[in-house]
């Protein structure tokens, strides 16, 4: 009798938090089941054994009967997706690539990733598009996600890592500021460090105009009008500064422009922030209390926070409340962003983001673009510069000023983008467009070309965490007959550009020569190994020394003790104002909406939205509006609404609750077509980090007429 195999030590798919759990391969798997099953992995320091719903039915996705085996290709004759072998389809593929370019230029072909690509796949996306198509127009959905809070905390501090700390310090702070995030819904394992915190007698205060399960935690819970976050912001600064609570030793010390930032706060006196946000002057007073009152503090923001045409001013604000108080590059202190999608960090640090080249290098720097072209074997001045922003490339597809071709890996922007009817429309005006997925997903419905991917369980990569910590995802199946991995893809399609080198297909070689292209870069890998990472559950970037015959870097769970990561060393005041969001309510559009995610979904739903036990827990979208509002409309839980904005209408049930504002409603986003939160929603742009303003736009709601 031969022992089972032990089981593969590995991570979840989906949020940031990126779980351990194993797999254990089951002897005699139904017919149609997963041949793996999802087991606890309790050494993991990060979630210790505990996963959430959809960490738990993981393996559903891995036998999903609608996956794609074979690529396809759509028939010339009859418009129709037909299967094609693998040299069809990436023949296909890459012709209509290199035709787009001849036709109309090297820029008129688009690449759009996602962050929930591995760290591999992201940085040879980016070499991909620079060096085998060298167009500049690459970017990727994590434009959509942390985008803002990612350029506030470069502003501020020179360097961006969703948290400068582990995650367990937020389990030892005095007092949590958590801003427009709900982890009881999207990472429920990141909720035992709030128990802690509170266990230990430190206080949490929620800022979400909606009582989420997160809410429901807090001390204090803050209800701003949706995209008023910053008002807020500077009137708890406002009070700091009042009531005598600033540290002025470390202001002078360690930052730069505080004056400045002293001006905007005092223009924004309790009461004007009362009628902004809606959040009453003792709720204010309560909240500076409890923060300035303990001995260390934490802002934490997220996509609440942050998806707004201010989201960057808004994030800086909270920066400088952090940075006004001391709360910075100390013990259990500081501003920290909860990132969203599985590989929400290390996807904006290796090269598939318009403006940045690996080891988060600004692609504008001479000596930044000789480095990496270097690596890469190029003449530096024959990579791209910038590209287009997400939306951007997205809103300008198949128009003359636009991308006419696009290649677009690990994303659904047809469910994720915001005004997603117009997105759709764009993407069916490309002359060509190529999806790699493992379904067929409502973008990969509208392709020229689809090929069908490997899933997590079938490749190894190396994913970072929120936290900066980068762990490696292992291979616990093979995958199956028909299917690729993105790296055995890119390969194929470089070779049909004439580029015979330089794409590897085994991830830990990718890995070898993305370690190379970040020494010295912010974001330095080069002294992470595959090894280390199994050994270390895990390696804190910056570790820039792989200890080659001397002791190794231990690599930097803290940033920012000593100094910050500017020029002068100090943290620098963003001094920003109050604006109103791009679009206000009025009396034609007279409700605020904000969009959010459910416990039982995650993202554009590709992959939850196809696990039984999730759809049936989270089975469609809804809309919450509060019991007053329900009253005025003479609508009852349940009844369909049809929500409308300026860009166009969505229907979806009623559900009634108490715990959102009257003039605010909410939507999930993770449904498609006439019940989608993206056909509302408002893609005006924050003018630094390109963020589209998912969290506020103007809507009426009406009681959709009987058919
Ligand atoms: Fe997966 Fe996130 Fe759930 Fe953890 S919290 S199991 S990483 S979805």
């Amino acid at each position: 009798m031969t022992a089972a195999p032990p089981p593969t030590d590995t991570h979840c798919p989906y949020c940031s938090l990126q779980c351990g759990m194993r797999l254990g391969l089951l002897e005699r798997p139904a017919p149609g089941a997963p041949a793996v099953a999802v087991e606890e992995r309790p050494g993991f320091p990060v979630n210790r054994g505990a996963l959430c719903g959809k960490g738990d039915s993981a393996a559903e996705v891995l036998a999903d009967a609608a996956r794609l085996h074979a690529p396809l290709v759509r028939d010339r004759r009859t418009g129709a997706l037909r299967e094609a072998s693998w040299t069809e389809a990436l023949d296909r593929a890459a012709g209509g690539l290199v035709r787009a370019a001849g036709r109309y230029g090297r820029d008129a072909v688009g690449v759009f990733g996602g962050g929930g690509l591995t760290n591999e796949k992201a940085y040879l996306l980016g070499k991909f598009a620079r060096v085998a198509l060298r167009t500049a127009n690459i970017d990727y959905n994590g434009r959509f996600c942390m985008s803002s809070a990612a350029a506030a905390q470069r502003r501020a501090f020179g360097l961006d890592r969703g948290l400068p700390f582990p995650l367990a310090d937020v389990a030892r702070t005095g007092c949590l500021i958590l801003v427009g995030g709900n982890p009881a819904d999207t990472m429920p394992p990141a909720l035992r460090y709030l128990r802690e915190q509170r266990e230990s007698g430190g206080h949490l205060i929620v800022v979400d105009p909606r009582r989420t399960r997160t809410a429901d935690l807090a001390d204090l819970h803050l209800r701003p009008a949706p995209g008023t976050d910053l008002a807020l912001a500077l009137g708890l600064l406002h009070l700091v500064i009042a009531e005598g609570h600033v540290d002025e030793a470390f202001v002078a010390e360690r930052t730069t422009g505080y004056e400045r930032a002293r001006a905007a706060a005092m223009a924004h006196w309790p009461e004007r922030v009362e009628g902004i946000t809606g959040v009453p002057v003792a709720h204010m007073r309560r909240a500076v209390e409890l923060f300035c009152g303990a001995s260390s503090g934490m802002v934490l923001t997220a996509r609440g926070g942050e998806q707004h045409s201010k989201g960057v001013d808004t994030v800086g604000a909270w920066i400088d409340l952090c940075l006004a108080t001391g709360r910075a590059g100390r013990p259990y202190s500081g501003y920290g962003c909860l990132t969203g999608q599985g590989n929400g960090q290390g996807g904006r640090e290796h090269g598939q983001k318009a403006d940045q080249l690996p080891g988060y290098r600004s692609i504008d720097d001479p000596a930044a673009r000789a480095h990496v072209a270097g690596v890469w074997g190029v003449d530096p001045d024959a990579l791209p510069g910038p590209g287009r922003s997400a939306y951007e490339l997205l809103d300008t597809a198949g128009t003359d000023d636009g991308i006419r071709a696009l290649l677009l890996m690990g994303s659904n922007p047809v469910v994720s983008a915001p005004h997603a009817t117009h997105v759709t429309e764009r993407l069916r005006a490309l002359d060509h467009l190529v999806v790699c997925d493992v379904v067929l997903s409502e973008t990969a419905r509208l392709a020229d070309v689809v090929l069908p991917s490997a899933q997590w369980a079938e490749e190894e990569g190396t994913m970072t965490n929120l936290e900066g910590r980068v762990i490696l995802r292992r291979a616990a199946l093979t995958r199956p007959e028909g299917v690729r991995t993105d790296l055995e893809i890119l390969h194929g399609l470089a070779e049909r550009l004439g580029v015979t080198k330089g794409f590897p297909i085994a991830a830990e070689e990718v890995f070898a020569e993305l370690r190379r292209a970040s020494a010295g870069g912010q974001a330095d890998y080069s002294g992470i190994t595959y090894r280390r990472i199994a050994a270390e559950d895990g390696v804190f970037w910056p570790c820039p020394d792989p200890g080659e015959g001397r002791p190794a870097h231990p690599g930097t769970p803290r940033l920012f003790a000593d100094r910050f990561a500017t020029d002068d060393g100090r943290a620098r005041f963003a001094a920003v104002s109050h604006r109103p969001a791009a679009e206000e309510p009025d009396p034609r559009y007279p409700l605020r909406l904000t969009t959010g995610r459910v416990l039982a979904q995650y993202q554009s739903g590709a992959q939850t939205r196809r696990t039984p036990a999730l759809n049936r827990a989270a089975p469609g979208p809804f809309v919450e509006l509060h019991p007053r509002l329900a009253d005025r409309l003479g609508v009852a839980d349940g009844d369909l609404l049809t929500v409308t904005s300026r860009r166009g209408h969505t229907v979806a049930p009623a559900r009634v609750t108490a715990g959102i504002r009257p003039d605010t409603v909410f939507m999930p986003f993770h449904w498609p077509g006439a019940g989608s939160a993206n056909n509302l929603t408002n893609p005006a742009l924050d003018p630094v980090s390109r963020m589209p303003e998912f969290k506020a736009c103007a809507v009426r709601v009406e009681k959709a007429p009987v058919e």
